[in-house]
């Protein structure tokens, strides 16, 4: 069976349309979405990720306060400008870009995070609250990922769900998400990961696979039964010198070969990748309109 591909591109924008147009009518009572955003130094792909989220906080509506530090900003000053978007109310998200330049402490900059703003997810405060089935902010690619599945009509709901890699921004917060006991969840998860003995034997009883390992051809035909769903999280690079860059991108997944046993998979690029900030805008929403007391 050749799979459907999961087209995440299409997802996503269908979800930008949906909120520009919540965003339409949360301003017509004067509720504007305002997102914060940090990018201390200069590295390429911090800088390129950045763009992409203003770019896509302007297309649907959202206000952006865009702040470019040189990498040689102190922690104190950081955290001052933290310490001022949460005191500030235009401001319902606060984005500081990852990694941060040596010498700057990232877990102190995430922890003055406002948690009702910690619109990635990773303030410790949501991160338990996801544990104990509370209402929090969804870390993004995770949320992504469910979003993917529920979406293209894949039942989570006793699902047996195999997830490669254990990562704080990946696969634990999506292992957490996919036990509750909710409409995304209810799965019966297994987390796998670099000491794991006999990945494959894991792998071939899922029925969906989500591979975040960062690691090409983690997951290979063989290692999955007829029918599986599979969701890509991997971005890796390879190098092609007919390319003009010299590399291409690949997932974690010989996608070519595991597309002709899965029932459904997502291709890199234009898989999960679209869908983080898609879901950084939703939680920006999301923040918003809890601000204004519309939701609880
Ligand atoms: P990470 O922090 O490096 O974690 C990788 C995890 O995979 C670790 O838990 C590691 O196990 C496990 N692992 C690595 N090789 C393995 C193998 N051969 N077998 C089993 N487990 C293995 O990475 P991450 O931040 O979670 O990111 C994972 C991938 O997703 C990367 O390619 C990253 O670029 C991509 N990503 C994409 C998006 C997006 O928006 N599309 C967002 C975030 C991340 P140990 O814990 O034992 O070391």
């Amino acid at each position: 069976m050749a799979a459907k591909i999961i087209d995440g591109k299409q997802v996503a924008a269908d979800m930008r349309a949906e909120l520009k147009a919540e965003v339409t009518e949360l301003k017509q009572k004067g509720i504007v979405p305002g997102l914060g955003v940090i990018l201390v130094g200069e590295d390429p792909a911090s800088q390129s990720y950045v763009r992409a989220k203003e770019r896509a906080c302007e297309e649907i509506g959202i206000y952006s306060d865009d702040n470019r530090l040189s990498a040689d900003t102190s922690q104190e000053d950081l955290m001052t400008l933290v310490e001022k978007m949460n005191n500030n109310p235009k401001i319902n998200g606060i984005l500081v870009q990852l990694p941060l330049p040596k010498g700057l402490n990232e877990a102190e900059v995430l922890l003055t995070i406002d948690p009702d703003k910690d619109v990635d997810g990773f303030h410790p405060t949501n991160v338990g609250k996801i544990v104990v089935g509370e209402k929090a902010f969804l870390p993004c690619t995770p949320h992504g990922v469910i979003q993917l599945l529920l979406r293209s009509g894949v039942t989570i709901e006793g699902a047996n769900v195999v997830i490669v890699g254990r990562s704080n921004i990946v696969g634990k917060p999506l292992a957490n998400m996919l036990i509750q006991k909710n409409s995304k969840g209810n799965a019966t998860v297994t987390v796998c990961h670099t000491r794991t003995k006999d990945l494959a034997s894991h792998t071939k009883r899922a029925d969906i696979v989500i591979a975040a390992a960062g690691r090409p051809n983690t997951i290979t035909s063989d290692m999955v039964k007829e029918g599986v769903v599979v969701i890509d999280v991997g971005v890796n690079r390879v190098e092609d010198a007919t390319k003009k860059k010299g590399y291409r991108l690949v997932g974690d997944v010989d996608f070519e070969a595991v597309k002709e046993k899965a029932s459904l998979i997502t291709p890199v690029p234009g898989g999960v990748g679209p869908m983080t900030i898609t879901m950084l805008l939703y939680n920006t929403v999301e923040s918003a309109k809890r601000a204004a007391g519309l939701v609880t």
